[in-house]
């Protein structure tokens, strides 16, 4: 698929990304965003997303975001084409309606979770990221190194640094035509992935403290209250990284990592070191993801929320033996 093409006859155009977009939602936006904007300078090309965390500040125009789309939505007016990236339309949060609304909408993401709710999609789930299928859809000539950036942003915040199993000999291909372009690629790392306030290491540190092995010690469990999250002014940005941080514990096979959204609910992330299919696992509390990792919203107190996970777990770990 080659967006240039799907777009051309639109006057229109909306983004949108899932709600508390990461490393690779932001990038893959800004990217698409800032290629369309070259591309078709006379077309108005609007993005949608939830403020992004200030790492992000050092790409171009990310200024140029919406971030209020609550409200009378309407008075955006409906876009000719409305693209949703790094998740499905559910997601979108109060983009959802811009979506719902356009004359034609399209769908690029690499969830396994990802049904397709576009008309037209291009879900690959073996890419390492949205912002690798980004690279795929644009022409590689109007590359640029603003948009080199955007896209390495988001592939190396989805691969933990073309770490983790979802990075392929063409994750790697792409990186390096992307660096190709002359960018601080050192620094934009440091910046974007590594660097942490004193805040988030505070929270790393407790959650890691506070953390408890089940199942034998083959998960492990660890959650931040929300008077916790209150006391340091915190919010998910600042939870970023804590997870995968429980997840290197060895001996374990997957982690549960929790923080507090609500009276009765947490916001859930689920990692894996392969046996265990957290995707599979988040779907049954309507989440989502991918294999190794994944996320849902879940009701109930902390003990309510591992009991029904571990339900779960557990018969796959046995499967799995
Ligand atoms: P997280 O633990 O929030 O970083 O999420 C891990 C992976 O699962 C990411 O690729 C998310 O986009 C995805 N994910 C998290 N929460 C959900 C959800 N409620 N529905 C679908 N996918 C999700
Ligand atoms: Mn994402
Ligand atoms: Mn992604």
């Amino acid at each position: 698929m080659k967006i240039a093409a799907e777009v051309k006859d639109a006057k229109t155009i909306g983004i949108g990304g899932h709600i508390r977009p990461d490393g690779d939602c932001v990038g893959a936006c800004m990217a698409l965003y800032l290629y369309l904007k070259k591309i078709y300078p006379e077309k108005q090309v609007e993005l949608f997303l939830e403020p992004p965390s200030e790492v992000f500040r050092c790409i171009k125009d990310i200024d140029q975001i919406c971030t209020d789309v609550t409200g009378d939505t309407n008075s955006k007016g409906d876009f000719d084409v409305f693209i949703a990236l790094d998740t499905s339309k559910e997601r979108l949060g109060a983009a959802e309606a811009l979506f719902d609304r356009a004359g034609k909408t399209i769908n690029i993401d690499h969830h396994v979770s990802n049904t397709g709710s576009g008309m037209v999609n291009y879900i690959d789930t073996k890419a390492s990221s949205t912002s690798e299928l980004i690279f795929d859809v644009i022409e590689e000539e109007e590359m640029d190194v603003e948009i080199a950036k955007a896209i390495y942003i988001g592939i190396v915040h989805d691969t933990g640094v073309f770490r983790y199993s979802n990075t392929s000999p063409k994750t790697m291909a792409i990186g390096a035509k992307l660096l190709s372009f002359g960018f601080d690629h050192s620094e934009l790392i440091e910046k974007t992935f590594y660097e942490k306030t004193y805040v988030q290491n505070l929270l790393l540190g407790r959650a890691l403290l506070e953390s408890i092995l089940i199942m034998d010690g083959k998960c492990i469990v660890s959650a931040i209250g929300k008077r916790t999250l209150d006391f340091y002014q915190a919010s998910s940005k600042d939870l970023e990284g804590v997870v995968s941080q429980l997840n290197q514990t060895e001996g374990t096979e997957c982690t549960i990592f929790m923080y507090q959204t609500g009276v009765q609910e947490y916001k859930v992330s689920l990692r894996s070191k392969g046996k265990v299919d957290v995707a599979q696992v988040a779907q049954y509390f309507d989440g989502g993801g991918h294999v190794r990792a994944a996320g849902c919203t879940m009701n109930g107190t902390f003990y309510d929320v591992v009991n029904n996970l571990t339900l779960h777990i557990e018969k796959q770990l046995k499967l799995a033996e």
